[in-house]
């Protein structure tokens, strides 16, 4: 397989085409940014560790039933994956309450969610990623109404997987983000990343509300060692066989 022209740049991953039609090739950077990219750094190693535990979650996924765009991995750094069009929604799950949840309804850190909360995003960096309301969706279209309800069903199937997965891991699953597209023939599939760039995950069993915190947190609040957290869920993910 021979690297193609550069499709897309983003923030933490870079997009070539390839010689194989329908395949696409990602490279995982170690940039990091947060809060709509006004805050940029990088973190040490992260592109092999979201890279490969991406590509554990992924199988994960397949062997629940849920397509992803995954094919394989060429190397550390690199995915090959299905080509999609990519659906400009970010699809966010909640377990527990974090981040702008907290921040825009004034509810407690840490408050159990049930049933948990799917929500959608406009994926679009100049509006500042806008929480869309069910009428606004319907409103832009992105999706069909049936699109948007197998979004859905997908988001709560793979949270219920992840929950469980991590639960194995001993870490709590309090939130994440998804991101999904259409291949040629219209099929839904996963595409983008799962990893701690794009979860919160808090390690079981430790208190203290800063140590637990194995995620972008780390980055966003300046909690430190902001690798070895991304490197404890590694480590932990790895260890479960899928
Ligand atoms: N998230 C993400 N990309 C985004 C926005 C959110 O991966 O552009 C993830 C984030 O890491 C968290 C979840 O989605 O796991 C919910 O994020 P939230 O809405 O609380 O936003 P934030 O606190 O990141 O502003």
């Amino acid at each position: 397989m021979k690297l193609g022209e550069k499709l897309y740049e983003g923030k933490a991953k870079i997009l070539y085409a390839t010689d194989v039609p329908d395949q696409l090739l990602t490279f995982f950077k170690d940039d990091a940014t947060a809060f709509n990219a006004q805050k940029k750094g990088s973190i040490r190693g992260k592109g092999e560790i979201n890279n490969a535990i991406s590509a554990h979650l992924f199988k994960l996924m397949a062997s629940k039933g849920v397509p992803t765009h995954f094919i394989s991995l060429p190397s550390p750094t690199q995915m090959l994956v299905k080509a999609v069009t990519i659906i400009p929604l970010e699809v966010v799950v909640r377990n527990i309450a974090a981040g702008s949840l907290c921040k825009q309804t004034g509810l407690a850190l840490g408050t159990n969610i049930q049933p948990p909360l799917v929500e959608f995003y406009l994926k679009d960096d100049a509006l500042g990623d806008p929480l869309l309301t069910p009428d606004r969706l319907r409103l832009l279209n992105l999706a069909t109404p049936e699109e948007v309800e197998t979004l859905t069903r997908l988001a709560l199937t793979i949270n219920d997987v992840l929950r469980d997965f991590f639960n194995q891991c001993e870490i709590t699953l309090v939130d994440f983000k998804l991101e999904f597209g259409r291949d040629r023939t219209g099929q839904i599939l996963l595409a983008d990343e799962i990893s701690p760039d794009t979860c919160r995950l808090w390690k079981q069993g430790e208190p203290d509300p800063q140590k637990r915190v194995l995620d972008k947190d780390r980055f966003r609040q300046d909690l430190g060692d902001v690798e070895g957290g991304y490197r404890q869920v590694l480590d932990r993910v790895l260890g479960q066989a899928v």
